[in-house]
């Protein structure tokens, strides 16, 4: 959602006191999933203080709390069920992996402007905030891997690097200064300043929670035998395709960040604690190979072995096929990187090497595709 406001104030409101309490626990070693093999990081100074940021609590609180209609049998239908899988494909994979990560972030491939745009809005439509700071906040994460600066490191606290940074007011995120600095590219192009701009972005995702129901009753009053029959089945497809489906593609996009920073193999050394966890590659169909990612983050390919199965590199590989993108990066792991490591917990390398400075990861190494 939208960019935190940012405030010199860093006093928290007196009626968001008890729950500071609870938020600041996040950073106790109680809360800390992480085992004795892994580092301790303190929170981001910039994070330290933080007021609690109420618009993506607000949010998350809605939406779980209408995601348990999903427990009401009701509510049930297989066509509601299928629809969470069929939109973490679309929405997800297609528009958070390839749109927002893969594409705008990395720049893995190329494509037309309009494909480009259709992830983006794909992306859009699955509520994890407007291109612009999305992108921005993953190449800050890429520069700062598991350092203290890092928006999300898991080795904060495992709850931390999964949600809670989301709802803690960070100086030094969604500002002008950090948009300029890592998503210059982004804030340039008009289309994206204006979804950006206004929370626009959140519109779009409004419409297409609108346009889904509509879509969804529509086909529910056609096939189903009673007007009864067919407001039960609309409900259970709104209720599964939109609400259960945002809430599973969210937490599943934050084990990248949380289950994928802890716990795992990894292929390489990359001077932080990615590693590849398979259970997370299977539900974000390939993200989770993020090891291999940390490695060689301009690949199109998350999965280098080939049991590494990613579904998303395989979509972008059909799309080529087809002729809808081109200059598709494969796996080129810089040699200082490779090495074979067991399955191993401990994955601190103590190689703090530098992995590019923002215009790097923003423009990206000069590559040959295949
Ligand atoms: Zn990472
Ligand atoms: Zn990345």
């Amino acid at each position: 959602m939208a960019a935190h406001a940012v405030t010199e104030d860093h006093d928290p409101p007196r009626t968001a006191s008890s729950l500071k309490v609870v938020l600041e626990t996040w950073n106790h070693p109680i809360m800390a999933s992480t085992t004795e093999a892994h580092r301790r990081l303190e929170m981001p100074e910039s994070a330290v203080g933080g007021r609690i940021f109420w618009p993506y609590l607000s949010y998350f609180i809605a939406l779980h709390i209408f995601a348990l209609l999903a427990f009401v049998p009701y509510f049930f239908s297989w066509t509601g069920v299928a629809l969470v899988f069929i939109g973490n494909y679309f929405f997800g994979s297609c528009g958070v992996n390839i749109g927002y990560h893969r594409l705008l972030t990395h720049g893995s491939f190329k494509c037309s402007k309009w494909l480009e745009r259709t992830f983006a809005i794909l992306g859009i439509c699955s509520l994890q905030d407007s291109p612009v700071r999305w992108v921005a906040v993953h190449r800050m994460h890429h520069q700062y891997s598991d350092e203290r600066p890092d928006p999300h490191s898991p080795l904060v606290s495992f709850l931390w690097g999964h949600m809670g940074w989301l709802v803690k007011e960070n100086r030094e995120v969604g500002t002008l200064a950090m948009f300029d600095r890592y998503a210059r590219d982004l804030i340039s192009d008009r289309f994206y300043r204006n979804l950006h701009r206004n929370f626009n972005w959140l519109g779009v995702w409004f419409l297409h929670v609108v346009l889904f129901a509509a879509v969804g009753f529509l086909v529910a009053y056609m096939v189903s035998p009673t007007p009864e029959k067919a407001l039960q089945f609309g409900l259970s497809i709104f209720v599964w395709g939109v609400i259960v489906r945002t809430v599973y593609v969210w937490h599943i996009t934050w084990a990248v960040n949380s289950a994928s920073h802890l716990w795992g193999y990894r292929n390489y050394k990359t001077g932080e604690d990615s590693t590849n966890n398979w259970v997370v590659a299977l539900l974000t169909n390939g993200e989770g190979w993020h090891n291999n990612h940390h490695a060689d983050q301009r690949s199109a390919a998350h999965g280098h072995k080939w049991w590494e199965m990613d579904l998303t590199y395989s979509t972008i590989k059909l799309l080529e096929k087809l002729g809808l993108v081109w200059d598709v990066l494969p796996p080129r792991v810089p040699k200082h990187r490779q090495r074979v490591v067991g399955t191993v917990t401990n994955v601190s390398d103590g190689d703090a090497e530098s992995i590019g400075t923002p215009e790097t990861q923003a423009e990206g190494p000069k590559r040959k595709a295949v």
